[in-house]
């Protein structure tokens, strides 16, 4: 192993703004180059072949021009690169969406005849769906955590899990879970929490997963997906990609590697934004449950006394739409939207309730979030069922911008 400077593992903020950009000021260029080429030129049908010889029975990246796009791209494979250092993995492999990287792994696994897969509830809504409906010829068994180990199968390709989850924020202990698992790869959906609060490969998973459409994009504005994993298996999950077509854009490679560099701090300072509305809001009358990971994030969920739809149009900085993981916060009704595609008796029972809310605290001042919540938390009415004061009951006065001028509810404080 070589030592040099050049391979002494550096910290993960300094990763964050470096990796997949070694070579830059070699190239001359301080910026990375974006290659929208759909094809690469060739004069040379010979080395062509070989190089489609080389992917189709290896999967390795293709040396020298990629020949067409659907193989590999130069500013894609930059993102990927730059994510599998983050995650502490040989590889990743980027996707058109978190959905098209998941479909990519159970194929994968199917494809080798290990068409089973156990995972424990909740997951996010379409991949409960993707597993659930059984749309690529899976087959799931759900099950707690305790349970993985009898339901795995001679035929079990896969076990899933996701912590913390979406939308209750559950945490599994992965090592435990990866302990478990035996032979069959532990894949862990870390869209939640991001190699910034937790590294699963280091505790025992095989397969990372992330929606890049969240933190690591970081910004709303670009869709993808990326796996994090050893080289062989991101040699399948390659070849998957190049057969069935879910490539990033690379115009998507390229936001989602800028996105990378301020990962860090994103997460850092959103996280602290919503451990402190989590603390105010465990604290508030109006509000039954709080549920805020052990891990920490930026994500926080909470189950109202109120009507929640109404905290939804009684938001007015914070904006009600599904999605997270954006600079501005974003809050949603999952057993509405995120995960309106799952049975409501499935939903139920994996903790989704109907006065669920899931919001994502971006980078504002915490509190103007904290103002714009209580303004839509009044209008959602109702309070903890103990004995109030009458006053406590009469309908507040309208849903106005003028939040300023509001007083404070004593519960508010
Ligand atoms: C959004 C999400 C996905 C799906 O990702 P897309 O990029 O929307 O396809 C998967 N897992 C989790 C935890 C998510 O939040």
């Amino acid at each position: 192993m070589n030592t040099d400077a050049s391979t002494t593992p550096r910290a993960l903020a300094t990763e964050a703004v470096h990796a997949g950009r070694e070579d830059l000021a070699a190239l001359g260029v301080h910026s990375v180059p974006l290659d929208l080429s759909t094809t690469y030129p060739s004069y040379d049908s010979r080395a062509e072949a070989a190089r489609i010889d080389a992917f189709a029975t290896t999967g390795a990246r293709p040396e020298g021009p990629p020949v067409y796009a659907r193989l590999d791209n130069p500013t894609t494979a930059r993102f990927e690169d730059g994510l599998a250092r983050l995650e502490g993995a040989e590889s990743a492999v980027a996707f058109a969406s978190g959905m098209a990287a998941l479909s990519a792994v159970l194929l994968a696994r199917a494809s080798a005849g290990l068409r089973h897969v156990v995972a424990v509830r909740p997951l996010y809504g379409c991949s409960d769906h993707l597993l659930n409906a059984g749309l690529l010829g899976t087959e799931v068994t759900f099950v707690e955590p305790d349970g993985i180990a009898d339901a795995i199968r001679p035929d079990t390709g896969l076990v899933m899990v996701e912590t913390p989850a979406n939308p209750t924020l559950a945490e599994v202990d992965i090592r435990a879970v990866a302990r478990s698992c035996g032979q069959v790869p532990l894949l862990v959906d870390n869209t939640f929490a991001t190699p910034v609060l937790q590294r699963p490969l280091e505790q025992g998973a095989a397969i990372v997963l992330h929606s890049a459409t969240k933190y690591l994009g970081g910004h709303g504005d670009v869709l993808g997906g990326v796996v994090a994993c050893d080289e062989e298996f991101a040699r399948t999950l390659r070849q998957v990609r190049f057969a069935t077509g879910g490539v990033l854009h690379p115009l998507a490679g390229y936001l989602l590697l800028r996105g990378l560099s301020t990962l860090p701090v994103r997460m850092r300072a959103q996280s602290a934004t919503a451990a402190e509305l989590a603390r105010r809001l465990a604290a508030d009358p109006r509000i039954a449950r709080v549920h805020y990971p052990k891990l920490g994030g930026a994500m926080v969920a909470f189950e109202v006394y109120g009507d929640p739809h109404a905290v939804i149009a009684g938001v007015r900085l914070i904006t009600p739409a599904v999605s997270l993981g954006s600079v501005d916060s974003l809050i949603q009704h999952p057993a509405s939207i995120s995960h309106r595609i799952v049975a409501e008796g499935d939903r139920r029972s994996a903790g989704v309730g109907d006065r669920l809310l899931r919001m994502s605290a971006g980078l504002e001042d915490v509190e103007d979030l904290w103002r714009d919540l209580c303004e839509a938390l009044s209008a959602a009415g109702a309070a903890r069922p103990v004995s109030l004061p009458a006053s406590a009951s009469v309908p507040r006065p309208a849903h106005g911008r003028d939040a300023g001028a509001r007083p404070q509810r004593s519960a508010a404080r």
